[in-house]
């Protein structure tokens, strides 16, 4: 077993009680919010992104560019081992689905036509991530 970190119980009845509906419906249902909808979209502030649902270390704000697909999008992960990379086979495509490797909330798909390094972009809603802002004068 992985060690885990403040990682929620985990019955449905209190991921309802601690997210909001759409976090919910994203984060544990594996929806996708409406593009161009989400507070981070355009956020360039330099910081971290964490997962909305447990606080996990996702995303730096310096993998972040602009994918004009509507979605905060990444070309890499802070750390490897806090996102979990499965096939997804839903919505009748092969796609590869990222998920917090912590608490296992759903976070958006990764495709192959990122830009360097990577070559990786990490379409991830915004509902599914909380940015920490870096602090002043690190
Ligand atoms: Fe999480």
């Amino acid at each position: 077993m992985e060690k885990t970190k403040k990682l929620p119980s985990g019955s449905e009845g209190e991921w309802k009680q601690k997210l909001t509906s759409e976090q919910y419906h994203v984060c544990r249902l594996g929806g996708t919010e409406t593009p161009f909808t989400g507070k981070l979209l355009h956020n360039n502030e330099k910081g971290t992104y964490t997962c909305v649902a447990c606080g996990n270390e996702l995303f730096s704000a310096d993998t972040k560019f602009e994918s004009g697909t509507g979605w905060p999008s990444f070309y890499d992960v802070m750390k490897s081992e806090n996102v979990k990379l499965r096939a997804d086979g839903r919505s009748g495509m092969h796609r590869t689905e990222a998920l917090c490797a912590n608490c296992g909330s759903h976070l958006g798909h990764v495709f192959d036509d990122g830009p360097k390094p990577t070559g990786k972009r990490y379409c991830i809603n915004s509902v599914a991530l909380e940015f920490i802002p870096e602090k002043k004068g690190k």
